[in-house]
């Protein structure tokens, strides 16, 4: 498979030669994989243009988008996203529906309603999650790169677990138009790529100024790619105490990884934070809130499939409870913390928490460039493993801080074998470039090679 960069030099008809040499390949030998929730369809007017795998959530003018959900079977979508009309303006197109958990949440991609997606290093294990579609296909050599979306690591985890580079930008750096919400405040669609430099590129593409999205920021595109300079060295904050909640093999690579970090002339600085059951509490909260309130549409008469019903009463209830459980606990937990009586002892205090992590993470800025975490306490768990939601919740430690600040960050593997282990650089607020930079350098330094065959 091609990385991003060769295929932006391959001919027109070296490209639909791939593109149909993919759909062999989804439809045969990677099919167990259920990594595409359907054989993609090879359109005239893509022509010529670079295949894309995008997630489930986001929206491609004239094709059907599900969020893996049953109540949005049938919908096909009127309009495109920002971020794939800037993919089409560079000669890039959407190709192929990626798995996903059921509207993005869940960190497996267990919770889909076309079953679950396996990882490529080994099919009893789970590909992380919510974006697992995305990075299983990119790790399996089955997508040159994807886009998923970011609420609380849903980018960075999966590629992490599958060995792939994962890239969650700043909040307001790519138009969330067109893509469905889950939690508005929290995510970013990001880029799923072979290695940094494919991300660069990606993310140079998809970002940048939108009149439709009020979040999105004026500012131009980002230009990294040609900036990308791996020699650059930085002031790196390392957060020991955080890392004791992981697995000892987790905190084997991290240790490593911060000696090779060293070697290569970076300055390292041990720093505190908020323990993080923090970020875990404020941020279910808040999620769960958002999510309650941007899943009111889906009622079978504004949005999503109508089920039968005798009364208008009927209705309602029998076209919501086409969601998943995972879903329907989140709206409920989420009415409830934005209920009278509890807004306050909830809601509010979670956003103040929110605020003591921003300025936390400030506070590190101040001294250092940015901030180097493992981006899951373990390796891709079993499928099955996870007992109960608070199980699942909790493998969201690490990435989840990043999304209540709105910083950026990137996950590059540093470990593939037996399993995939990820490290993530965090960086200040718009500077994708340095956490670029800084990760571009460690990947020459660490040679891991690309795609995994499967
Ligand atoms: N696992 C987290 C959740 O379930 C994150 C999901 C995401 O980033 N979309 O909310």
């Amino acid at each position: 498979m091609p990385t991003l960069k060769q295929a932006m030099s391959l001919k027109p008809h070296e490209i639909e030669n791939l593109k149909h040499d993919l759909c062999k390949k989804i439809e045969s030998s990677y099919k167990e994989l259920n990594a595409y929730i359907q054989t993609p369809k090879i359109q005239e007017k893509d022509k010529g243009k670079i295949p894309i795998l995008i997630k489930d959530n986001i929206c491609v003018k004239d094709s059907p988008l599900t969020c893996a959900s049953n109540i949005l079977h049938g919908y096909v979508s009127p309009y495109s996203a920002t971020a794939i009309e800037k993919l089409e303006q560079s000669n890039l197109c959407a190709f192929g529906r990626a798995n996903m958990d059921e509207f993005g949440m869940g960190s497996t991609t267990e919770k889909s309603c076309y079953g679950r997606t396996k990882n490529p290093y080994s099919t009893a294990i789970v590909p992380g999650g919510s974006s697992g579609g995305s990075a299983a296909a990119v790790a399996a050599g089955i997508a040159i790169a994807s886009l998923g979306s970011d609420t609380g690591g849903s980018i960075r985890q999966p590629a992490s677990y599958c060995g792939v580079v994962g890239l969650k930008p700043s909040y307001g750096r790519v138009s969330r138009y067109g893509l469905v919400a889950y939690s508005s405040s929290l995510e970013q669609i990001g880029p799923i790529t072979q290695n940094v430099e494919d991300a660069s590129l990606l993310l140079d593409i998809i970002s940048g100024k939108c009149d439709k999205d009020s979040t999105c920021l004026q500012n131009d595109s980002t230009s990294t790619f040609s900036k990308l300079n791996p020699n650059k060295t930085f002031k790196i904050a390392v957060l020991e105490e955080f890392i004791e909640k992981a697995t000892k093999e987790v905190q084997t690579a991290y240790y490593d990884t911060i000696k090779v970090l060293d070697s290569i002339g970076h300055t390292i600085f041990q720093k505190k934070m908020l323990n993080v059951d923090y970020h875990i509490s404020s941020y279910y909260i808040i999620a769960m809130a958002e999510a309650s309130a941007n899943l009111a549409r889906f009622d079978g008469i504004r949005y999503g499939k109508r089920a039968e019903g005798e009364n208008l009463r009927e209705i309602y209830f029998n076209s919501r409870a086409q969601f998943g459980d995972e879903v329907k606990k989140r709206i409920l937990l989420g009415t409830f913390v934005l209920s009278s009586g509890y807004y306050d002892a909830y809601y509010l205090k979670a956003q103040k928490v929110r605020s003591i992590i921003k300025k936390q993470y400030e506070d590190i800025f101040q001294d250092c460039d940015m901030i180097f975490m493992p981006v899951a306490p373990s390796v891709a768990p079993k499928c099955n493993a996870t007992k109960t939601s608070l199980e699942m919740y909790l493998s969201d430690i690490y990435t989840i801080g990043v999304n209540l600040a709105g910083l950026p960050a990137i996950s590059i593997p540093v470990v593939k074998k037996p399993l995939p282990i990820g490290m993530q650089f965090i960086g200040r607020f718009l500077d994708e470039q340095n956490i670029l930079n800084a990760a571009f350098g460690l990947e020459r330094e660490l040679g891991l090679s690309t795609t995994h065959k499967f």
